[in-house]
């Protein structure tokens, strides 16, 4: 069965309802009504954990509200990275959860010098895109010498020169423990459990509490058997790495295996396929003849197709912005939320350095349409005054027709920001999008309007031409 939406009165119903309001909600509806949008968790809610009379109906909301993918954490002594989570197949039946990890990848054969500048691209890799800040998440130490200690020593030093949690990979269970035992406060992702090494990677997943990556590339009978094993011997937390398979032929592999195990986990409600899923784009440098910028095309629209195709955490060799931004880019737009507009805070921003007589603006607060417009000011050099009125999130084009930019709320923004007191002259310059509502945002403000462009790049060229003092002087007077 597919995953179906609970509704909050069945959550509501085996909630303590005594509104104690300990979760941080009014009462107990409102927090059922926010989890089940997956805007809170269930352990906000600490009547249920603490007073035993509510076990059993804690366990229910457990078992109810637990996603067909099981989600795991990763941990540094910094920072967590969680992986899976993931309730639907499709972003618009819900919307994704945990954005899928890029870990960039360094070996013990790497020298000191080239194992920091690694972790440095990888840690300050950082791109602003509307107000996100997009960036990497982990590392992956591989053992390339197949010597446990020079694996131990390596993993050791990354781990004192990273926050990011780290992935440990290679096949052998003494590297793995070697590994292992350079954190011990760490909890980092195993890579990998096999069909040849699962008794001993088994016994260290649960000696150290770890959670393990079960590899069977090109048999997914083997991968789900293997993860039956893990869990009858309990290792619960566990990812699957059905093998990621580069190049024209090997793609369609890869691409047919991750559907599948997530089909299944979502629609099929098979619970050993309900786990995060690792994909490793990286073998494009193994497997793809030609030269490195070939592998690294190869690594890139690997990558790309498994973050739109079910991946939940990716390693990539690669350390260039033009393999990499493209691909955090793709993430946020994947991951987010499409229930809601991807906006910005309403309310007055102040640009460059503007006095009484420098021009006032309105925006919409569609994340997107504010920056564009936000940058083209400041590109243009304008000091101004630019009001972000709410508009819910919507572009202004939609936000006219569908009545999201309301004159009421322009009137009501141009008081609580203060930008009365800022400035001389009442002069309002709308986006030429919003040009049929001039005459109505005049009678609800009582300011003269002045349609500004339809196309932000054009306001430099608008305030060179239309905002001179005779003109504000005019209107002003008009
Ligand atoms: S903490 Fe629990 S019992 Fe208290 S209001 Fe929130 S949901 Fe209700």
């Amino acid at each position: 069965m597919p995953w179906k939406a609970v509704s909050p009165i069945e959550i509501y119903k085996l909630l303590p309802r005594t509104n104690c309001k300990k979760c941080g909600e009014e009462n107990c509806m409102a927090f059922a009504v926010r989890l089940v949008n997956m805007e809170t968790k269930l352990e906000k809610c600490t009547p249920l954990l603490e007073e035993s009379k509510y076990n059993q109906n804690y366990e229910k909301l457990r078992e109810i509200l637990n996603p067909p993918v099981k989600e795991i954490e990763i941990r540094s002594d910094k920072r967590v990275v969680k992986i899976g989570g993931e309730y639907v197949m499709h972003r618009h039946e819900l919307t994704y959860i945990n954005p899928t990890p890029i870990a960039i990848d360094v070996d013990d054969t790497m020298s000191k010098e080239e194992l920091i500048r690694r972790i440095d691209i990888a840690e300050n890799f950082k791109y602003d895109y509307i107000g996100r800040s997009l960036t990497l998440d982990l590392i992956a130490v591989r053992s390339v010498s197949n010597d446990p200690e020079k694996f131990r020593k390596t993993v050791g030093f990354v781990a004192s020169n990273t926050s990011f949690p780290l992935v440990l990979c290679s096949l052998n269970p003494r590297i793995i423990e070697a590994g292992l035992s350079a954190i011990p406060d760490g909890r980092p992702l195993v890579y990998a459990l096999t069909k040849d090494n699962w008794q001993r990677i088994i016994e260290l997943a649960k000696k150290y509490g770890v959670p393990v990556t079960i590899f069977s590339p090109g048999d997914l009978d083997t991968l789900v058997s293997l993860a039956k094993t893990a869990l009858d011997n309990g290792v619960n937390d566990i990812a699957l790495d059905p093998g990621t398979f580069v190049g024209r032929k090997g793609l369609g592999y890869t691409l047919n295996a991750f559907t599948m195990l997530r089909w299944k986990a979502c629609n099929d409600d098979y619970k050993l396929a309900g786990f995060p899923l690792v994909g490793t784009p990286i073998t494009a440098w193994k497997t793809v003849e030609g030269d490195s910028q070939t592998k690294m095309w190869w690594e890139t629209v690997t990558a790309a197709m498994l973050i739109i195709r079910y991946a939940d955490l990716l390693i990539m060799h690669s350390i260039e912005g033009w393999s990499l931004l493209p691909l955090v880019m793709l993430r946020f737009n994947i991951y987010t939320d499409p229930r809601k507009p991807v906006s910005v805070e309403p309310g007055l921003r102040i640009i460059g350095n503007p006095g009484e007589l420098s021009p006032v603006m309105i925006t919409g607060n569609f994340a997107l349409t504010y920056y564009i417009v936000s940058g083209d000011i400041e590109a243009g050099k304008i000091d101004c005054y630019l009001l972000v009125v709410d508009t819910e999130g919507i572009a202004v084009e939609c936000a006219v027709p569908g009545r999201k930019l309301l004159p009421e709320n322009v009137a009501e923004l141009l008081k609580s920001s203060g930008v009365e007191e800022k400035v001389k002259h009442r002069i309002l310059i709308i986006p030429g999008k919003a040009a049929r509502l001039a005459g109505d945002i005049e009678d609800a403000t009582g300011w003269k309007v002045l349609v500004g462009p339809l196309d932000s790049k054009d306001i430099p060229k608008f305030i060179g031409e239309k905002w001179t003092p005779q003109i504000i002087e005019e209107l002003s007077r008009s």
